[in-house]
Parts: structure tokens; sequence; C-alpha cells
């Protein structure tokens, strides 16, 4: 069976980042997986409402996990807290990965909903801290493996032997019994 895989939008090419661009991620990988129907695409700011383009947003306090803990939060540029909207973005990129059977996800690293191994520390200043966004965390917590832009050929060989071993297992249990004699 293919293993889907939840895949930021904008990485697709797609103009859903705050200043109305894209992040295309250009990967023959990424290719064959939109071929073999494989990708499951959301953006978790536009699906609760965020506009394109949108004041930039950063995280303020750590990582998305203290977002989650009820310790950090996400402002805009522009001082508005929408942390409660990048949690209910978060909740519906788990939706829409668990409604498609996603064990996996590429998401755009850097963003205050999407980064996976860095975000921008709240300065507004370009700097960045490890960490991971707010829905890359929530997926995280749900078991859902992340990968950013950079690790897509690294997914890809996991795929690949999962459903290799899959498709070995499928052949073995198909197979007729041996006859056991003593
Ligand atoms: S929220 Fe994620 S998918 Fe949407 S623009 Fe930001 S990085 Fe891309």
């Amino acid at each position: 069976m293919i293993r889907k895989v939840l895949v930021s939008s904008c990485l697709l090419g797609r103009n859903v980042r705050y200043d109305g661009s894209y992040k295309l991620a250009e990967h023959p990988v990424l290719d064959r997986w939109q071929s073999e129907g494989r990708i499951v695409s959301i953006c978790p700011e536009l699906t609760v409402g965020f506009p394109t383009p949108r004041p930039s947003a950063e995280l303020t306090t750590g990582s998305g996990e203290d977002v989650l803990r009820g310790k950090g939060s996400v402002l805009e540029q522009t001082g508005r807290d929408v942390t409660s909207l990048y949690i209910d973005g978060a909740a519906a990129a788990l939706e829409l990965a668990l409604s498609h059977g996603c064990k996996y996800a590429v998401l755009t690293d850097g963003s205050p909903s999407c980064g996976s191994s860095f975000v921008y520390d709240g300065s507004f200043q370009g700097n960045t801290i490890s960490g991971n966004g707010v829905t890359a965390s929530f997926l995280k917590q749900a078991g859902i493996a992340v990968f950013s832009q950079k690790q897509i050929e690294e997914l890809d060989l996991i795929l690949r032997e999962n459903e290799a071993q899959e498709r070995a297992d499928d052949t073995f249990s198909g197979s007729p019994d041996l006859e056991v004699r003593a």
C-alpha cells in the first residue's frame, strides 16, 4: 500500500507564504511522489483563514512545544497575538494527515507553523533558534515523523524500504504453509 506524505503547500509552489510567495522545493522525488498520488498538501495557516499576504509572525518564546504547553505564544510583527489560530492550524493539519493515513510529513523549515529544525526567535531580526514550529510539534506529538525539505531523499529511502518490506511480508503470508514433520 502506498504511504502518503503530508507536505507544506508552499513547497509545492503554491503562493501561500506570508509575503505571497512560495518556497518551491523543486525536487525530482517530489515530482515522483506527485505522480504516485502520494502527496497530501496543506498550509496550516491558510486552513484557519489567514490571508495571503499577511503580517509575518514568530514564536516569542522557545518552540512550538512551549506554545502547546501554554508557555509560549505566536505574535505577528504588528503585535497581534495569533497563538490560538496557530494551534487550530496545527490541529487541522493533524486531522488531514490522519484522514489520509499519513505517518510522515515534509514541512517547510523555519516557519512558526511548519519549522522542524529551526524557527525565528521572536525578535523579527532574522535570528534563528533550534526548535519546531507549532504544527510540526503537534504532528510529532501525535507520532507523525516530520522531515524538512532538506530531508526529502532521506524520507524517500525510508518509504521505499517500508514498502519493499510490506511487499515481502505479503508475498510470504500468501505462500502455502510449509508442512512441518517431526
Ligand atoms: S504555514 Fe507552512 S505551508 Fe503555509 S506558508 Fe507557512 S511554511 Fe508554507
